[in-house]
């Protein structure tokens, strides 16, 4: 460990690190300078592909004695810690899914081998969502969480967010890892933070009301909920515009990526809309919109790439695909490692690309941002759709309502949207038309639209059902 870097925790507090920490770091828990959180957010890609390297061969060892999973597996496939020397030695490391690690917590069950500590010794206990397979038990150490937090100073400050404001937390406190890491992140900044737990969404409009002005303010919620948030403030005649929100922070779904969502929610709430991405296998923010890119229609988001090593694969045959292309995010985690996330792969469709930013940082970019999770993406008459395009096309339609649901039925998929309260019943097929027109442009399908009446689909307070 160096001792030129300052941590948000004494040794006392955290126990003995075990990543690597360059000296570029510096003071982790203060801005560097007026636009930037951390010099390491400027550094040239030679340095920080260095320091990828340095951290990759720390995990590695440390893994291999630790993880009984890793352990195994990297002696299947006949790698060691050794075999580490450059960082495209890492393709010679086997791919892990979600399905992988659901397998070993229910052959040694609850926890699985995978972990590197004692479960109990760990800070954090997590179930996951479940929104796909089963729940699956989860943990970070005290290193891994304080990691976590300084990525997300770095990235909120990235937004423009400052010390001393003021941080609406619109979510439920939730068994899995949901906005808690932004949460100690936006206290370690300095900011005074507001949690909704579970208090129902009129009182606490009600509340942002009274403390309206008093201090500059961000919010942090899903794009669901922060679409959610709009549609109760009408019903009780609050103007969300003035509720003294500057900056939404959005997680869990595709937000400021989706140009209609973005725009439909920066007019609403008279703020700037930004994302910030991660997952519960590889926690921290893997990607953040920053203030330049949020001022854009479409904005891209940069990587974290100290912490995260990020391959972009071919969906097929798990080649690297050339830099800029699409493909398979496939990620390695270098600050966790309580249960660590070595060449983790999380199906998200993603474009990175190593490209100037006017904000100064030299992070990649993740062109377009995480608009296309391949585990959400239909497959209709041979043509892929997304989710975000069929939800960019439904809030450009004047008249429409934000909550739609893709119904897979015998190879087609059925659109349903909800129309707005003044909507006459009259007026829906000619929608569902209009609808049916757009979509055709866009992807050359004619999908069958159902118009349904105000408040017919199930509402969520953290992620919606976008696909039945
Ligand atoms: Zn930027």
């Amino acid at each position: 460990m160096t001792e030129a870097v300052q941590f948000a925790w004494t040794e006392h507090m955290a126990g003995r690190r075990v990543v690597y920490y360059p000296a570029e770091e510096g003071n982790r828990v203060r801005p560097h300078s007026p636009e930037h959180w951390s010099p390491v957010e400027r550094l040239p890609r030679r340095r920080l592909e260095e320091i990828q390297l340095e951290r990759l061969k720390t995990l590695v060892r440390y893994v291999n004695k630790s993880s009984p999973f890793y352990a195994r597996l990297w002696a299947e496939a006949g790698v060691t810690p050794d075999t580490v020397k450059t960082l495209d030695d890492l393709r010679k490391f086997p791919i892990v899914k979600k399905e992988d690690f659901e397998r070993d917590q229910r052959a040694t069950p609850p926890f699985g081998t995978a972990f590197t500590v004692p479960p109990h010794e760990q800070m954090k206990l997590w179930q996951t969502s479940g929104t796909a397979g089963a729940p699956r038990l989860w943990a970070e150490t005290k290193e891994d969480w304080e990691n976590g937090m300084y990525l997300y100073a770095r990235s909120l400050y990235g937004h423009g967010i400052r010390p001393g404001w003021r941080a609406y937390f619109a979510f439920g406190y939730p068994p899995f890892i949901g906005f808690w890491l932004c949460h100690y992140a936006a206290e370690m900044m300095g900011c005074q933070v507001v949690p909704k737990g579970p208090l129902p969404t009129q009182p606490w409009l009600g509340m942002m009301k009274r403390l309206a002005g008093t201090a500059p303010a961000f919010l942090c919620a899903t794009p669901t909920y922060a679409q959610r948030q709009i549609e109760v403030a009408g019903q009780i005649a609050i103007d969300a515009k003035a509720l003294g929100v500057k900056i939404i922070s959005l997680a869990g779904e595709p937000g400021a990526c989706v140009p209609a969502t973005k725009s439909a929610l920066e007019q609403a709430w008279g703020a700037k809309v930004h994302d910030i991405m991660g997952s519960t296998e590889t926690s921290g923010p893997l990607f953040f919109t920053c203030k330049t890119q949020s001022d854009l229609v479409q904005p891209s988001d940069h990587a974290n790439v100290d912490y995260f090593i990020m391959e972009v694969l071919n969906k097929e045959t798990r080649e690297p695909v050339p830099e800029g292309e699409s493909g398979t995010l496939c990620v390695t985690a270098l600050g966790r490692t309580g249960i660590p996330a070595v060449r983790f792969l999380l199906n998200d469709y993603v474009r990175l690309s190593w490209e100037n930013c006017d904000c100064g940082r030299t992070l990649p970019l993740l062109r377009g941002g995480m608009s296309a999770r391949t585990d959400d993406m239909l497959i209709v008459k041979g043509v892929n759709v997304y989710p975000s395009l069929i939800e960019n096309l439904v809030r450009a339609v004047p008249g429409l309502d934000t909550e739609y649901l893709l119904v897979r039925q015998n190879g087609e998929v059925l659109v349903k949207i909800e129309a707005q309260p003044q909507v006459a019943a009259g007026d829906y097929p000619g929608l569902a038309k209009r609808v049916q027109q757009d979509i055709r442009s866009a992807t050359t399908l004619t999908l069958p639209v159902e118009i349904l009446p105000p408040g017919s689909l199930p509402r969520s307070e953290t992620k919606s059902k976008r696909v039945e």
